[in-house]
């Protein structure tokens, strides 16, 4: 099944810790520190694979991890890192935080690969933490944790005109006749269940990329029908081309699915109703030579909006050259940068917490008690009495917020702030 849209979870790899041993060596009695480093944890990475059109693959599998680096050990030895994780995508997939559903990354043009997701930073083993006063330290570095995001995956193709009408009005068939693209013809309406995309070659050089957006019917805004599925492919589009059957060949009112169709794109996303667009008055061929009533019909709604109504048969050939060239002039009239989703939301700006923590304030003690297995577990790795492994607390009190949190609490100067067996007095 063609699939254009998944929901995954991916997790990068998390920092092995650092190591905590001594050198034991026949006759040295008090050997050093010798605790080794933790490895990197692997990193999520995204890559364009230009052989993929579909997310299908993201349907089958929804998570995805990158392994965690390995702890340090003791004779110095450091930690193996660990794999990334290498995830491939088409061109033209948007990659969003699921739940703001903010762009995290536009896979198109020069973006062929990203790194979405740092694994953690393996930690210092305690051969880092000797200093001339403390030779001997029994704290190492926990690796830093893993990163974690569940994402939306957007296929919206990357196609200069996007081609819309109701079914059965010729789309597949114009789409065959003026580009490579084979799409599938035939005369019921469930015809193209995928966005078919087709290179226009001009005699100049200069081709453009249509896109056929199938299933666009009334209430596909609302997620009815198929046509939702496919709106987001003309968001890219610079150019809309509005297809109808000029001969009313299954007795539609094409005036009337311009504005039906122009309706949904509106309310689907005011932006793409915005897009300059011409008018393909399809299937002339079964209209009798002077019974042309509703191409004047069609002129004279459309034109005085400037939008231009181009006569054609998809079949015949008759009159798509000029439509093509009409088309082209709109294009080289418009920007020719590409159409790129920016950047919402940024997962190297998040604060992850494998664990939880609280900072509250004790009244009847007059103190401001912070606890937590994420404190507990840092006040066992940290030897608070070295001037280093004081400094790196602090650094973690800053990092993770909690300073922050006293603060709003109304914390004061000399004011006494507890850590399970621990008691501090706080300064700035
Ligand atoms: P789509 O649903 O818009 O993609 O429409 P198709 O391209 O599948 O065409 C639907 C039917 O209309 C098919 O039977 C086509 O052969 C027919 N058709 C398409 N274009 C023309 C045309 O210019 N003239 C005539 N007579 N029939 C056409
Ligand atoms: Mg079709």
């Amino acid at each position: 099944m063609f699939a254009d849209r998944a929901a995954i979870y991916v997790k990068s790899g998390k920092g092995g810790d650092g190591h905590v041993s001594f050198r034991r060596e026949k006759y040295v009695p008090n050997g050093g520190p010798d605790g080794g480093d933790g490895g990197h944890g692997g990193d999520v990475i995204f890559v364009v694979d230009e052989g993929l059109n579909t997310l299908t693959d993201y349907r089958h599998i929804r998570k995805y991890q990158a392994q965690s680096g390995e702890n340090g050990g003791k004779k110095n030895c450091r930690g193996k890192d660990g794999e990334d994780i290498i995830l491939k995508v088409p061109a033209g997939t948007v990659i969003k935080e699921a739940e703001s559903g903010k762009v995290i990354t536009d896979m198109s043009g020069d973006n062929k690969r990203i790194v979405l997701l740092k694994g953690g930073r393996g930690g210092n083993g305690n051969q880092h933490y000797a200093t001339s006063t403390m030779q001997a330290p029994k704290y190492a570095q926990p690796g830093q944790p893993a990163k974690e995001l569940n994402l939306i995956l957007e296929l919206k193709v990357i196609a200069d005109v996007g081609l819309v009408g109701f079914p059965n009005v010729g789309k597949s068939t114009f789409l065959a006749r003026v580009t490579n693209a084979r799409p599938k013809i035939a005369n019921y309406h469930f015809t193209t269940l995928n966005p078919n995309l087709g290179v226009v070659d001009m005699e100049d050089g200069n081709g453009f990329v249509i896109a056929d957006i199938p299933g666009l019917i009334e209430g596909a805004s609302e997620g009815i029908g198929l046509g939702h599925e496919f709106l987001r492919h003309i968001e890219r589009t610079k150019v809309m081309i509005h297809m109808v059957d000029a001969a009313g060949s299954e007795g539609r009112d094409p005036i009337a699915d311009i504005y039906a169709i122009d309706k949904e794109l509106e309310a689907y996303n005011p932006e793409i109703a915005a897009k300059p667009q011409v008018i393909a008055a399809n299937k002339v061929d079964l209209i009798y030579e002077g019974e042309n009533e509703i191409i004047s019909k069609l002129k004279a709604e459309f034109e005085p909006k400037g939008i231009s109504v181009y006569p054609i048969s998809a079949v015949s050939g008759r009159g798509v050259k000029e439509l093509l060239y009409h088309v082209k002039n709109m294009l080289e009239a418009l920007d020719d940068t590409p159409v790129i989703f920016e950047q919402e939301f940024f997962p190297d700006q998040m604060v992850f917490e494998d664990e939880p923590y609280t900072v509250t304030y004790s009244e009847e003690n007059n103190e401001y008690v912070v606890e937590g297995p994420r404190i507990e577990k840092m006040l066992g790795y940290t030897n608070l009495e070295s001037e280093k492994g004081f400094t790196f607390f602090q650094n973690f009190l800053k990092q993770t917020g909690i300073l922050d949190e006293l603060e709003a609490l109304g914390i004061q100067e000399g004011d006494t702030v507890r850590m399970y067996g621990l008691a501090f007095d706080y300064y700035k």
